[in-house]
């Protein structure tokens, strides 16, 4: 894969990409002038008024995006220790970009990978993908439109996982789960409810079918979507409907669901590009600036 900058250090001055003397600087410009550790400006995450904030044109671009979303989840609180975001290469759409395993919140540009569908590590880099690849290269097989994809555990995730109760939209931010929200549980079980083999994830990528969140049983859930702000904003309507369907079933009340129109009037309005903008840069303005 493409080497970028070995500059590991948040605020440091930035090295330049090893593969021809490039400045990756220049070639990603807006999408990474607010991330310290590879853009020019250096001094902290900005916002970025720019599409490409989060439609990359280039590899170098949808690095620096997979780069801030592992910021972004972990800080969301939907990534911890665990847990994963992946995305496709607009350059070669047979590949994908995920981090060596390492937790999000540690993600710099310089623990990208370049994987392909298969599941393998492009290139002699000998550093450990995560094990669950699979999720990710299963999903972008089957699904030409999907750019993103984000796997993750959060607790109310899991609680809705472990019980027999669909997962409805019940509120106007979880829209995308209007189309519903399968559970698989297929595990192989000599891997735990780990998706380590292709075939397990070509399983999980069928009961995905062509919806946009999928949970797994006992274990977490699975977003996929045409961009990264659409894939970061389903996973946190999804955490967060969990929650609010979790507390009305603790009051013993099943919650009424948005009905299929109104849910695909929220979609429709939540993945158009004003919204994606005011929410791709208000997760940035959370972010914690470097010391
Ligand atoms: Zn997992």
């Amino acid at each position: 894969m493409r080497r970028l900058s070995k500059n590991g250090q948040r605020g440091r001055k930035t090295r330049t990409s090893q593969d021809g003397g490039a400045d990756l600087n220049h070639e990603i410009s807006c999408v990474l002038q607010g991330q310290c550790r590879t853009g020019r400006k250096g001094k902290g995450w900005k916002t970025c008024e720019s599409p490409q904030a989060y439609h990359p044109q280039s590899s170098s671009e949808a690095i620096a995006i997979l780069v801030l979303a592992n910021h972004i989840l972990a800080n969301e609180h939907f990534l911890d220790g665990f847990g994963h975001v992946s995305i496709r290469d607009p350059e070669q759409p047979g590949n994908f970009f995920l981090s060596r395993s390492l937790a999000p919140e540690l993600v710099t540009a310089d623990d990208i990978l370049r994987l392909t569908l298969e599941g393998d590590v492009v290139g002699e880099d000998t550093r450990r993908p995560y094990l669950e690849k699979f999720i990710h290269a299963e999903v972008y097989r089957a699904r030409p439109d999907v750019q993103a994809v984000i796997h993750g555990h959060p607790l109310s995730v899991i609680a809705m996982s472990a019980i027999n109760v669909p997962v409805v939209p019940v509120f106007h931010m979880a829209g995308a789960l209007g189309s519903g929200v399968p559970v698989f549980d297929a595990y192989d079980p000599e891997n735990g409810t780990l998706t380590r083999t292709s075939e397990e994830g070509r399983r999980l990528a069928d009961c995905l079918g062509q919806h946009t969140a999928l949970l797994m049983r006992n274990h977490g859930a699975v977003i996929a979507a045409g961009n990264m702000a659409e894939a970061v904003m389903t996973a946190l309507a999804l955490r967060d409907n969990c929650t609010i369907q979790m507390q009305c079933l603790s009051a013993g009340v099943a919650p009424s669901a948005l009905s299929p129109a109104l849910a695909r009037a929220a979609a429709a309005l939540n993945f158009s590009q004003n919204p994606l903008f005011r929410a791709w840069n208000y997760w940035i303005s959370r972010l914690p600036q470097p010391q």
